[in-house]
């Protein structure tokens, strides 16, 4: 039985991950004319790594993770210039516009007036609570939880916080370790809908079993599934 639905934001609502990959190549190319071409990407991906902890998940601990990364490769040779074109590129980030992916809007509206809907995502929250207003979907759902780490612990307090059972809670997102796992760890459903190159997932992440998991190709599939258990149950 499924009363809450909780949404993932970032590349389950709308798109993330493509300012990221825009970002990191625009990275590279200026770590390549440091380093006579010899940059790898996984440079900047060990920094973030290590800086979550920090600075959580989100565009302005990206944006320090960059900075960071340029003066340790460049040996502190990068130029003053070169600093302020990585905060400027943090900056156009943050105020890029929100694109909304396919049948999101679509869904959320049919599901609405049959469920209570949340957002729960991580990130900065400033970034976050803009992105939500920008997006034109808030309309649709009850809150927004802007949470610094997905974690069982910080599920639960927002179950307990909204009155909320967790085996009536379905949370649906694009990464196993955020969205699915803690959520199924407490005793709620989880959707999972893959989105290619989800952020900071580990390459080998275990999948669920089938039971209160399940994995479904598109969003666009989730009304018909919620259905279909509605009859089953
Ligand atoms: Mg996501």
């Amino acid at each position: 039985m499924v009363e809450y639905i909780a949404f993932d934001a970032d590349d389950t609502l709308w798109q993330s991950e493509t300012h990221f990959r825009e970002a990191q190549a625009q990275f590279r190319l200026l770590m390549q004319e440091y380093l006579n071409g010899s940059y790898d990407d996984r440079y900047l991906q060990e920094t973030e790594r290590r800086n979550i902890q920090h600075y959580g998940d989100g565009v302005k601990g990206f944006g320090l993770s960059m900075i960071e990364t340029a003066l340790e490769l460049t040996g502190g040779r990068i130029s003053p210039e070169h600093i302020r074109f990585l905060v400027n590129i943090t900056k156009e980030m943050l105020a890029a516009p929100v694109q909304v992916l396919p049948e999101v809007e679509a869904v959320l509206d049919e599901l609405s007036g049959d469920y209570p809907l949340m957002v729960i995502t991580n990130g900065d929250l400033l970034d976050q609570e803009a992105r939500f207003v920008r997006s034109g979907l808030s309309e649709y759902f009850r809150c927004l939880e802007v949470l610094s780490t997905k974690d069982p612990f910080s599920y639960s307090r927002i179950l307990r916080r909204h009155r909320i059972r967790p085996e009536v809670f379905l949370m649906v997102g694009n990464s196993l370790r955020s969205d699915i796992w803690p959520v199924l760890e407490i005793g709620g459903q989880a959707v999972y809908i893959p989105s290619p190159g989800a952020r900071n997932e580990p390459l080998q992440m275990e999948e669920p079993k089938p039971g209160p998991y399940v994995r479904l190709e598109h969003i666009g599939q989730l009304p018909e599934w919620l259905e279909a258990r509605l009859l089953a149950a």
